[in-house]
């Protein structure tokens, strides 16, 4: 994983050297047909059946659910075993995409403050 550089550590940095790494960082995105946002879970779940033992705490699964964040709310989708790799596939490029851009960003804020940025 990438480790985010701290303010005070891209100030240190010559503008040469904040287009550089920015372009590296850019460089390492990968896949943005794959990107999905949420988080893969794995939970047990309780039946409607009276007498079954998941009344008693032995749950059923567990099953993987992706949480999603979008319109302003967070749902839940059942995700199918079959499927369960590929979307955690999906959603660490996301994540990996994600922290690449957030450091893209940092560094662009940086040449902004020295009007470098171009
Ligand atoms: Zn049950």
């Amino acid at each position: 994983m990438y480790r985010l550089m701290t303010g005070v550590e891209l100030s240190e940095m010559s503008v040469r050297q904040l287009r550089a790494r920015g372009r590296r960082l850019a460089a390492g995105l990968s896949d943005p047909d794959r990107t999905l946002h949420g988080v893969l879970l794995r939970e047990g779940r309780r039946c409607s059946s009276r007498g079954c033992r998941c009344q008693r705490g032995e749950l059923h699964g567990p099953y993987a659910y992706l949480a999603s964040y979008s319109d302003g709310r967070t749902r839940t989708i059942y995700v199918p075993a079959a499927v369960a790799a590929v979307v955690e596939q999906h959603v660490e490029v996301t994540q990996r995409n994600e922290t690449l851009l957030a450091g893209v960003s940092l560094i662009n804020l940086e040449l902004l403050r020295r009007r470098a940025l171009g």
